[in-house]
């Protein structure tokens, strides 16, 4: 057998192996096609029905209807960044961003890129940067505007290692980056305009975006975009050549969430793994956890050790265990153990065994 370990990746991060093994099995001629995925047309049979597929799948896990358009884009939820504010945030209003991470604040960044030349108004309505973004503002710490276009939140911060409870509150549609927790738990979809996420943590590969918009959203967009920059084309019909692989593996990605429960379901597997690994923290004052107990993620589990130099040898040393990318994001350090709907129950057991091994030989 190949060695798989067991991987905690904050991104791209890991995929079912159950997967894996269909898209092996598959790779070299994709059902009747005579030829794999990757070399037939996008408007082949075969493949629209994957496209079309991952779309369906996607919707009924969401629970979510004709009233809402599933886009699936490239250039990166950081393409998203500067996409969302280009067609909603229009000359003279205000769009209100809560800025919980450096995803968000880049967010921000290229929201006040488009307003500056629009004469339009981005509202920090709440901000954890003073706190080194250890916590998740509440809404008494929230500013909202009074006529926000949308308000836009990071639903996880996969760096930082803090998760939105619940939807803010807001009169407008929410914007939701969502990468790092998409289709990890259910969502009250109603309060949404738009949701995007990169595939590349919960839901496939790298390579795809995927972009959920409300019809009666869409129709307040501005007009005269570039044509690839305007969502509305890509709404209204597949327009041009999607990126093939990655949808297809979102396809089957779709049906494995759906086999293990839906979203009822990756959120208990989720909640029960974060629990076994918050505990194991909790338990020993050798670790600390680094984000506040109230906001802490499901999906990114953000630790520390009593010095770097533990950190180094903790991060090494649980590779060799076959403990795969534990190591913090690079401006942070630390220890982060990404525990996306992939990652196994299983993984998240060896890890808190090598956590206590690690503690009683260097505690
Ligand atoms: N938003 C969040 C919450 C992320 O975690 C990331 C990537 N790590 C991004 C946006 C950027 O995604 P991409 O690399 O697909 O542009």
């Amino acid at each position: 057998a190949i060695a798989r370990g067991h991987n905690f990746s904050a991104g791209p991060g890991a995929l079912p192996t159950e997967v894996l093994e269909e898209v092996r099995d598959e790779l070299l001629s994709f059902r009747d096609a005579g030829a794999s995925v990757m070399e037939i047309s996008h408007r082949s049979p075969q493949y629209t029905d994957v496209h079309e597929g991952a779309k369906a799948k996607m919707k009924s896990l969401l629970g979510i209807g004709d009233g809402w358009h599933v886009l699936f884009l490239q250039s990166g939820a950081s393409m998203q960044f500067h996409q969302v504010p280009l067609n909603f945030l229009k000359p003279g209003q205000t769009a209100d961003y809560i800025d919980t991470g450096n995803w968000s604040a880049k967010a921000v960044k290229e929201a006040q890129i488009v307003a500056r030349d629009r004469g339009a108004t981005v509202h920090v309505a709440a901000s954890s940067a003073g706190a080194d973004y250890t916590f998740i503002p509440s809404e008494a710490e929230t500013s909202r505007s009074p006529e926000a276009a949308y308000l836009h939140f990071t639903s996880n911060n996969t760096i930082f290692g803090t998760e939105f409870g619940a939807e803010p509150l807001a009169d407008c549609p929410l914007v939701c980056d969502a990468s790092s927790d998409f289709l990890g738990r259910p969502i009250d979809t109603s309060r949404y305009g738009l949701i995007y996420a990169g595939a590349q943590k919960n839901i496939g590969p790298a390579g795809v975006t995927a972009v959920l918009v409300t019809d009666e959203f869409l129709q307040t967009r501005m007009e005269g975009l570039p044509t690839l920059l305007d969502y509305g084309t890509h709404a209204a019909k597949l327009f041009h050549t999607p990126p093939v692989f990655a949808i297809y593996i979102v396809d089957k990605v779709m049906d494995w969430i759906t086999a293990n429960g839906g979203l009822e379901g990756m959120k208990a597997r989720n909640a029960a793994k974060a629990a076994t690994l918050y505990g194991a923290i909790d338990a020993s004052d050798f670790y600390r956890g680094t984000a506040r107990e109230d906001s802490r993620s499901l999906m990114n589990v953000t630790f520390r050790l009593p010095s770097e130099d533990l950190e180094a040898t903790f991060v090494s040393e649980s590779k060799a265990h076959g403990l795969l990318a534990l190591k913090g994001y690079r401006t942070v350090g630390g220890v982060r153990a990404s525990l996306y709907n992939a990652v196994s129950p299983e993984a998240v057991d060896a890890l808190v065994g090598f956590m206590r091994d690690f503690e009683a030989s260097n505690g």
